[in-house]
């Protein structure tokens, strides 16, 4: 069974042809600045080149045609007929409090996610672009959707729902989602086997990238996760606030003369470390200016370390115990120093680093040591895996 999984982004997809029969990728790619000036397809199959594609792309409809001209191509296509992609697995970001699994992608299920473009405005249109122009440009291939609220929708309402009027719930669903779930979700249950797949088990994820969250999660289930109603609360991220005193909102929109958008962008594009430091939104950059004496890049990193450790020990208590500490995602699978600067100050809960151990990126390794009362390891994230597994399942 061949499954294409789609990542679409308002200017953006990303795509990966999976062979199911032993999960390996095909072919997989990007097409850049859909409906822009310069726009790209990087095609690669497995083994082979990149292929370089510029042309015009102007809208999602087109992009899809090029993909699966490129998987079709002589030269460096990796099928022979369209009829050969099986299934289309979709990621999609807000699944609301409808979809609390993956599911089958219906008239219907594309008319409750038009319905969440008012919570997720900026997110969910891409992805109902994709299935419309998969629809058009591949008919009759069943799709399926998997979105990154779904694994969230385990918590429980004294969890979910903020100190504001219970009216404020029921007229606009304000309360929180998560996001990240499919990564969180991947990287639990590996943990799980590595765990030896216990009835019972405390698992603490922590997804670091450029944007980033943590998952309390209980016996496979979240219990608590560190984004909320929108992907800006939590940590302090590449460039949103994170965590602030819901005060300073109003009282920055009076003084600095901001209307809603303007704060809205202040919070989420120029804040958390690119704010603080005033240096870069990487990770990787802002190491480099501490290393060289910058007391601002040094003050975000520190920011950074804090509020992982903050929500480390609020979640371990949450659970009333952890097991198990996952770090994924671009920080989390590479950031050695950054590993090394969280786990060192874990020792209180039973945390027994291993530093040579450690000393890796992008590889799944456990980097406690042997007997440590909580395992800490390094799982790399695999979202389009997941999805191409949730699409197998929902379409055999
Ligand atoms: P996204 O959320 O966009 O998917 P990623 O998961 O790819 O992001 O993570 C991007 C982050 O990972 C950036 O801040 C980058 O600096 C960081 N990163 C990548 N490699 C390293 C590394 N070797 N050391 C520290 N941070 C790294």
């Amino acid at each position: 069974m061949k499954i294409l999984v789609l990542n679409c982004g308002s200017s953006s997809l990303k795509y990966q042809l999976f062979n199911m029969d032993d999960e390996s990728v095909m072919a997989k790619g990007l097409v850049e600045k859909i409906g822009l000036p310069d726009s790209l397809l990087t095609h690669q199959p497995a083994g082979g080149e990149k292929v370089k594609i510029a042309t015009e792309i102007p809208n999602h409809s087109v992009a899809i045609e090029l993909v699966v001209n490129a998987l079709l191509d002589e030269k460096h296509g990796v099928i022979r007929d369209m009829k050969e992609i099986d299934a289309v697995g979709h990621r999609t970001v807000h699944g609301g409090t409808t979809f609390t699994q993956s599911c089958r992608i219906t008239d219907a299920v594309v008319a409750e996610m038009e319905r969440l473009v008012e919570l997720a405005p900026l997110h969910n249109p891409p992805g109902i672009l994709g299935i419309r122009a998969c629809e058009e440009k591949i008919p009759g291939v069943p799709m399926v959707g998997v979105f990154d609220t779904s694994f969230h929708q385990t918590m429980d309402a004294a969890h979910y729902l903020y100190g504001l009027p219970y009216e404020l719930f029921e007229k606009y669903q304000l309360r929180k989602y998560g996001f990240h779930g499919t990564s969180h979700r991947f990287v639990s249950m590996r943990c799980r086997e590595l765990l030896g797949n216990p009835a019972e088990s405390k698992i603490i994820t922590c997804h670091l990238g450029n944007g980033s969250s943590l998952a309390a999660v209980k016996d496979g289930k979240v219990i608590d996760t560190s984004m909320g109603f929108t992907p800006l609360e939590g940590l302090v991220m590449g460039t949103r606030c994170g965590d602030l005193d819901p005060a300073i909102l109003p009282y920055l929109m009076r003084k600095e003369g901001l209307d809603a958008d303007g704060i809205d962008k202040l919070i989420n594009k120029k804040s958390g470390l690119l704010g603080v430091s005033g240096v870069s939104s990487d990770m990787r950059d802002i190491e480099d200016a501490a290393k060289n004496g910058n007391e601002r890049a040094q003050i975000a990193l520190d920011m950074f370390v804090k509020t992982v450790l903050r929500y480390i020990g609020a979640y371990a208590a949450e659970l009333n115990g952890v097991d198990a500490i996952v770090f994924t995602a671009g920080i989390g699978e590479n950031g050695i120093a950054m590993r090394e600067n969280i786990c060192r100050n874990l020792s209180y809960l039973g945390v027994e680093f291993d530093a040579k151990a450690n000393d890796c990126r992008g590889k799944e390794v456990e980097i406690s040591k042997p007997g440590s009362k909580v395992r800490v390891f390094v799982i790399p994230t695999n979202e389009e895996l997941m999805i191409a597994r949730d699409t197998k399942e929902l379409v055999q």
